[in-house]
This record gives structure tokens, sequence and C-alpha cells, in this order.
């Protein structure tokens, strides 16, 4: 059957990239159809029941600047929040929150379920309507014909999925979910560059058979309880709860190696490669021998539910060993296992094979996005989703793609780092990815993104109105504070000694005071009785924004020198950062070039200069040559 209705966008997959894109381009008012398997599994956490972290939480954070889901659902359903890194610089702190993942599906489908434009249908989706080299639709397996503009792909873990516990196996897209098999086929008949990776999870465990009294507690930050969402307050929160911490011991380690031979990973069974930042227990156990322990965190799963993810024992060994490992464990001597742990394997799609809106090169109006990119985590595939969203909205529109830099956003850095270097193992975020990261900081991921959002359509009036109110309060309170001179006269040395250590010898702005490491804005504001604190600098005049507003003043002024000695370099690079490269170079031809460089770049084909010198293997100086082979020839 022709479905009667035709849109713009049809979403395939409703995990976390596919959540994000069907909002996002819903938002921007485009006609959207989000396909899945099943309405139940919208916004389901395959593995651990968390959300953040460093790199990640950057990444939430922007999705949450650009008007996405992810981090207002993590406020509804979060049941534990941390600042990691908190002492160190503002560039590398980063929110981690516990979610209960029964509450974070019902915050994702609640928004879902109410977003204008935005259309849900259950069905597995089992073919794609091409037209000579365009994309007009999908099928889904019981023949319903569904017709659009664009269609984007988020098909996650389940395209051919084969799930091993030990030596068995069989075919899933994750433990409980059927495999997407006949689309995987589909995209293998379109000759789309793929290839294997595999990832796993650990068993999940009873709490009830757990001796919490045999482990060390670990709760979240409480003063005060962090929130990710820049809309979320703290009092949105269900409850706070504690995590435990075990860890394995030589006994456990014996029992894992003792399942060596039975191991899909170390068998051959899997071929697959699997995140190296994520190992599973028998992979640490291998490659670091020496190691006595390794740290567990049990973790739990929901504010309803007995069920635990101990983090950390990721496996695909066989069950008996899995038991056998468990029980090993200070506090699990009698924990019974809920679901065993298991490796799943799974297609992915070369990003290079992506145009930089994240569609594919040789099927017009058709778009990637999440795992099926190659990555790995719930954050990275919600970014993605949310971008993908935008740009095929965007070509609905007819508009121009929107393409955040890599000195605006890990968004950028995400989606450049893919489409340039592609993936040898599943990729994860990290700051240091990031060249620009001093300015890439999850505090004003509001201030470098949500005006963008707004101008696509994607920012509602409250966050606008919220988020304006905070921008000119720090920059009105940033130019009063240049303008505002204290001097030997005027500050008693008294004064000057308690706030700023010592007396100050000349004239400074308090902006220029409050550049100095050991001096805080409440501080300065407490000068002389306060006579130089602003009165519209207060809760009564901008409530729970008052907070944010000092954090970005204060991080401003101690990270100006550093900002600015950023930004010289981001303008230098700029010039060829952006530079186009002509569709029809032949770098063959360029013989300034070693061949290994040739042939990178006539196989990954840069889009700019920028992206050419991302590619491992060129290097600056093969930049230069290539420049030069440019200005020579064009
Ligand atoms: P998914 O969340 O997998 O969502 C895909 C969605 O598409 C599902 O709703 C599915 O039903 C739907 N779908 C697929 N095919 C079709 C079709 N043909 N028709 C209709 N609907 C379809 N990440 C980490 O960061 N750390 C980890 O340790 C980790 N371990 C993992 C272990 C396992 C076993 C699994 C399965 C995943 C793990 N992940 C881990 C990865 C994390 O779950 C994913 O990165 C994230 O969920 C990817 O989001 P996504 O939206 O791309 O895909």
């Amino acid at each position: 059957m022709l479905y009667p209705e035709t849109f713009d966008v049809i979403v395939v997959g409703g995990g976390h990239a596919g959540t994000e894109a069907a909002l996002a381009s819903a938002r921007m008012g485009c006609r959207t159809l989000l396909l899945t398997h099943n309405i139940e599994t919208l916004g389901q956490m395959s593995c651990n029941p968390s959300i953040g972290g460093i790199g990640k939480g950057h990444l939430v954070k922007e999705v949450d600047a650009l008007g996405g889901a992810m981090a207002i659902a993590t406020d509804e359903g979060g049941i534990q929040f941390r600042i990691l890194n908190g002492s160190k610089g503002p560039a590398v702190r980063a929110t981690r929150a516990q979610a209960d993942r029964i509450l974070y599906k019902a915050a994702i489908r609640r928004r879902l379920e109410n977003q204008p434009n935005l259309t849900l249908f259950q069905q597995a989706v089992d073919d794609l309507i091409v037209e000579g080299d365009r994309v007009t639709g999908a099928v889904t397996q019981v023949g319903i014909r569904f017709t659009a503009r664009a269609v984007v792909l988020t098909a996650g873990t389940f395209l051919d999925g084969r799930i091993h516990v030990g030596l068995n196996n069989y075919q899933a897209g994750r433990a409980g979910d059927p495999p997407a098999i006949s689309l995987s086929a589909r995209l293998k008949e379109l000759k789309l560059p793929q290839g294997r990776l595999k990832t796993g999870t650990p068993p999940r465990l009873d709490g009830r058979t757990i001796d919490f009294s045999k482990c060390e507690e670990q709760g979240g930050d409480l003063d005060p309880v962090p929130v990710f969402s820049f809309m979320g307050r703290a009092d949105m929160h269900p409850a706070q709860m504690p995590c435990w911490v075990t860890h394995t011991n030589e006994r456990t380690h014996e029992i894992i190696r003792s399942g060596f031979d039975r191991s899909p990973m170390f068998t051959g069974k899997i071929e697959g490669v699997g995140p190296r930042y994520c190992p599973s227990v028998e992979d640490k156990v291998n490659r670091f021998a020496d190691k006595e322990s390794h740290q567990i965190f049990l973790e739990p799963e929901g504010l309803s539910t007995n069920e635990y993810y101990p983090n950390g024992i990721s496996t695909s060994l066989p069950f008996d060993i899995q038991y056998q490992l468990v029980r090993s464990m200070a506090g699990l001597e009698h924990a019974h296992i809920l679901r065993p742990g298991y490796a799943i394997e799974y297609d992915y799609f070369d990003p290079r094979s992506l145009k930089s809106n994240f569609e594919t090169r040789s099927i017009e109006g058709l778009f990637f996005a999440g795992q099926i990119n190659g990555t790995t985590g719930y954050e990275e595939a919600a970014a993605q989703g949310l971008f993908a969203g935008i740009n095929a909205a965007l070509k609905c529109r007819g508009d121009s793609p929107w393409l955040p830099g890599r000195d605006e956003a890990y968004l950028g850095v995400l989606v450049d780092d893919l489409i340039t270097k592609g993936v040898t193992e599943p990729y994860r975020m990290f700051t240091s990815r990031a060249e620009f990261r001093l300015q890439l900081r999850e505090d004003n991921a509001d201030l470098r993104l949500t005006e963008a959002g707004r101008k696509l359509g994607l920012v509602d009036d409250v966050r606008w109105d919220s988020f304006s109110r905070k921008r000119d309060a720090v920059s009105r309170e940033t130019q009063r504070l240049a303008s505002v001179w204290v001097n030997p006269r005027n500050l008693p040395a008294a004064e000057s000694e308690r706030v700023l250590g010592k007396a100050i010898e000349h004239e400074y702005n308090l902006g220029d005071l409050l550049r100095r490491p050991d001096v805080d804005y409440s501080a300065l504001m407490s000068l002389a009785g306060g006579v130089y604190a602003n009165p519209e600098i207060s809760r009564e005049h901008l409530g729970e924004l008052l907070e944010p507003v000092i954090e970005q003043i204060d991080i401003a002024a101690k990270y100006s020198g550093y900002i600015d000695r950023q930004r010289d370099e981001v303008e230098r690079s700029a010039h060829y950062e952006n530079l186009k490269l002509p569709d029809d170079l032949d770098y063959s031809q360029v013989t300034a070039l070693s061949f290994e460089v040739r042939q990178k770049l006539n196989k990954h084909r840069p889009e700019t200069l920028g992206m050419a010198s991302r590619i491992s293997g060129v290097t600056p100086a093969a930049v230069s040559l290539l420049l030069v082979h440019l200005k020579k020839t064009r």
C-alpha cells in the first residue's frame, strides 16, 4: 500500500539519534515521520543507564542549546548527578548523570508524542525506495510505502546484528529486539561502503541479592545538585540515589582466563572491532595482565526496579563464566544475574562516504546518523541525529546546510572527524579531540549555539527569552566592569588586601581585577561595602539565571587571555580551513605529494583544505604543498 500522506523527512529508528533527528526536523516545520520497530523502545538506553561524562556531557549541552531533548529528559529522569573534573579548569569540567531508564524513556516519548509536525509509526523498515540516485521513501515489513523528500537512517546496532554469548550466537538488534536483516541487505545492494563493528554490555544484577554493606557508597553532588539542561532545575530530578563500588580480584581474573578458550573474541567468532575505550572485562584482564584489580561501579537502573548495572564487567564470555566471575567479587557472592552480558556485531557505514551535511554522496536525500556511522554512545548518537535532522530539513526547504566549525562546537569536531578520518574502531568523543577546547566548554554551549538554533527554527520562545536575558546580562555586566575604575585613592588598602591579597599600586578597572586567578566575582562585588556591586546582578532581577550569569562573567574574565590567543590561532588557520578543493582535482597529478598522500586524498576527496589537513597521514607539509599547487594551477 502507498501511504496517502507524503512527508518531508522520514527518520528510520527511534534510538538516541533518531529521536533527536525527528524532533529537530519537526521543530523546523517539516512534516516528519518517525518509523521505528517498537514505540515502547523509543529513547531506550541499550547499555549503561547514564548520560554525559567528559566530552560526552559537552555534546549533550550542545544538543540542549539547540533545543534538543536529551539533557532535559535526563533532568526529568536523573537519579544521580555529578560534575566530573570539578576541581580542574572549566573547559574539561563535565556533567554526568545516572538515569532511571524508564523515566528517561518516558520523558523522550512524551516529547515525541507532543511535537507538532511529527508522526510516529511502529513497523520495521525493510527497504528504501530509490529512484535513480535519489531516495524517495521507505517500505515497511508489511509493504507500506511511505514517501518523503529525505530519509534519515539511524538504525544503531541493528543492521545484520548478531549477539554473542560465549560460542553461542544469534541474530538480534540488541537483547530482546529483532535485527534489521532485509534493510542491511538492501544497503549492501546499494553498494554503500560498510564494515562490521562490535560492542558489549555486562550482565545485569538483582539488587536484592547484592550485599551493599561490603561495597563503598558513592553519592552524587548535593550542594548544589547539578542540572543538565540550560532549562533544567534541580527540582525536576525525581530523587537522588547512590552508586556502589566493588572490585575484581585475582580469583575473578582466574575465572575470566579459564573462559578464554570459549570467548567469541579470542576464538575469532567476532570479527568486528570493539571500542578500545570501553573494553570488555576479558579484554582488560588479557591486555593488562599485571593489574590485580579493576574497579566496578554498581549503578541503579531506576527508582522502580531492583536491577543494577555493574559498570566495568562488559563481557561476552559464556554464561557459566559470567555467573562465577560475578560471584567472585565482594558484595556479589550471592548476586543473581537477571540478564546475561553479551557482545553484538553489526554493520556500520564508512562515514567518509558522507557529505559534510551527513547526506550520502551516492544517494541524494539519504542521510545517516548515530551508531551506523561508526560511533559509540548515546551522546554521540544524539548529536549526530540532531545534526542530520537539521540538514535533512534544510535540504527540504532548499536552504544551505548548517555546518558548525570545529572552533564552534564539539558537534563540529564530531562531524568533521567522522567524514574526514573515518573510523577504525567505534568512535567516542573526548575533549582532547577538540583543538579549540578552551572555548568549547559545557558552560557556554548556549552562548555558542542557541542563536544559531533560533535562526534555524529549533529554539522555542521560552528558551529564547531565558537565553537572551542571560546573554544580555553577561554582556552588559562585562562592559560595566571594564568601565569602573578603582585606584589607591578610592580603595582603602585594607579593603584591597582583604579581597585582592595586597594593596593595589595603581588604577585598574574591575574587569582587569577579575582576571586575577584568586579573585572571584562575588568577592570583587563585596569591595568597599559593595559600592561597586550592580543591583541588576541579583536574584531579584535574574532569578535562576543568577548563578549561570556570574559563572559566565567569572570564566570569561579568567580565560579571556588564553581564549584570545586561541582565537588568533583559529583565525590563522581559518584562511585555509574553508578553502574549497575543486571536485575535479586529480591528486595523482600533484607529484610534489608523496604517493601515500595522493592515494589518501583521491580516496577521501575532502571538500576543503581544512578537511584534507585532518586526514591521518596528511601532514602540515603536505597541506602547504597542496596550497602551492592550487595557487599555481587555479
Ligand atoms: P540505537 O540506540 O541502537 O537505536 C536504533 C533504533 O533504530 C532502535 O529504536 C531500533 O529499533 C530502530 N531500528 C533499527 N533498524 C530499524 C528498522 N529497519 N526499522 C525500524 N526501526 C529500526 N555505548 C557506550 O557509550 N558505551 C557502551 O559501553 C556501550 N555498550 C553497548 C552495548 C550494547 C550491547 C549495545 C547494543 C550498545 C552499546 N552502546 C554503548 C552503544 C549505545 O547504545 C549506542 O551508541 C546508541 O544507542 C546509539 O544510538 P542510535 O540512535 O544510533 O541507535
